[in-house]
């Protein structure tokens, strides 16, 4: 007989067999597990949450994911691109809100033109913070001597989900070509990691053709990979989307929901000190989703403060919640949300992921600096 999930949490290491049987937890045994979770998070991290203010700055993509609803073949969609005043005024409102650092996000396009435009973007950004509004990017995938570049420009994070780390589920999910490469998603995130970024990963839970075992892959490639920040969420169809014929194998949107949760707190316990995401795509599905993620293990939110007039057009999936939202409604609401989850909103700090400090400590010789 296998072990009971209270003897699976007991453990130090969990083998895959372990993860699959808390995926499946119900129950008394689910409630074991979010206990454990809340436990370990507010033993490594406190009952703190960070705030990421997130400028979607373009829906223009070159990649074609069957999933997304800003990929490039999808013509029912309004392409736009901020302007770099447009970018700068959202990070001013950042900054004079007090939230420790931004998160710049777009869909994919690789030129000297786009590395250019970010690298001066980060140098007006650190100009018009004094230094101190923090940056993360997640604008896919580049060559190692770019990423460095905007690293020396001062971009200290990098969030670049993975997906999924099933390879022959990732070839379902992107066209097969050149351009949507496993090995080569793989090795941004290995360069991301060499050249000094807070590197984050994540993966789609939910997907259609994904199981148990894959999740399980998932999280123990990013104990493997030593991540230092996660951001997962469940996947939701968009109808303008090829991945939309595979509905009828999905599960009900609740049980994706629940499936996340148990993600984020697993991950929450087998790498205590890392940052993890509370996604918008939980709110999708459940009004208190962000909530319910920060009771559990999640200790950031990115409240969004795109200007309003684009919102509707960052369409990653349907029903994507808070398109109408100024920037001001997001942060009152997502302040009374944490205070709904017992936390605390840190303000005018970076809330760097402590586990990175740690991993950087034990491979010294890294000149960059950390203002907060
Ligand atoms: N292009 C960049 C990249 O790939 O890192 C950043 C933008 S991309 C739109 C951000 C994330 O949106 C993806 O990594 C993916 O996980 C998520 N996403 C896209 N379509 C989704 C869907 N239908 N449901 C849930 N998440 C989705």
């Amino acid at each position: 007989m296998g072990l009971t999930i209270k003897e699976i949490l007991e453990k130090e290491i969990f083998a895959r067999e372990d993860i699959i049987s808390l995926l499946q937890s119900e129950g008394e045994d689910r409630t074991l597990l979010f206990k454990k979770s809340a436990e370990i998070k507010e033993k490594y991290i406190g009952n703190k949450v960070w705030f990421r203010g997130l400028i979607e700055f373009s829906n223009i993509c070159s990649k074609d994911c069957l999933y997304c609803g800003i990929r490039k073949g999808n013509i029912n969609l309004t392409r736009y691109n901020l302007s770099d005043e447009e970018i700068l005024v959202a990070a001013k409102f950042a900054y004079d809100n007090r939230y420790g650092s931004i998160a710049l996000q777009s869909g994919e396009l690789e030129s000297s033109f786009v590395t250019g435009r970010i690298k001066n973007l980060l140098h007006k950004i650190k100009e018009l913070s004094d230094g101190e509004l923090g940056v993360t990017l997640s604008v896919g995938e580049q060559e190692p001597d770019v990423y460095r570049k905007w690293y020396d420009a001062g971009a200290h994070r990098y969030l670049l989900r993975v997906e999924s780390t099933n390879q022959t589920l990732y070839n379902k999910i992107h066209p097969n070509d050149s351009k949507h490469d496993f090995n080569h998603r793989l090795n941004c995130l290995k360069s991301l990691q060499d050249i000094g970024y807070q590197t984050g990963t994540g993966v789609m839970i939910g997907l259609p053709f994904q199981t148990m075992d894959d999740l399980a892959g998932d999280l123990l490639f990013m104990k493997k990979f030593d991540i230092d920040m996660c951001g997962m969420g469940p996947y939701i169809e968009h109808a303008d989307t090829p991945l939309i014929k595979h509905s009828e194998k999905l599960m009900p949107l609740k049980d994706r929901f629940d499936l996340t949760l148990k993600m984020i707190a697993i991950i929450r316990i087998m790498m205590r000190d890392i940052n993890i995401v509370a996604a918008t795509a939980l709110q999708a599905i459940d009004p208190i989703g962000r909530e319910k993620a920060v009771k559990i293990g999640a200790n950031i939110l990115m409240p969004n403060i795109t200007p309003g007039k684009y919102r509707d057009s960052y369409k990653l999936y349907d029903n994507k919640p808070c398109t109408d939202d100024s920037a001001e409604d997001c942060q009152s609401c997502l302040e009374a949300r944490v205070s709904l989850a017992d936390a605390e909103v840190i303000y005018g700090e970076w809330g760097d992921s402590k586990h990175y400090h740690l991993r950087r400590r034990q491979a010294p010789g890294d000149g960059h600096q950390i203002m907060n």
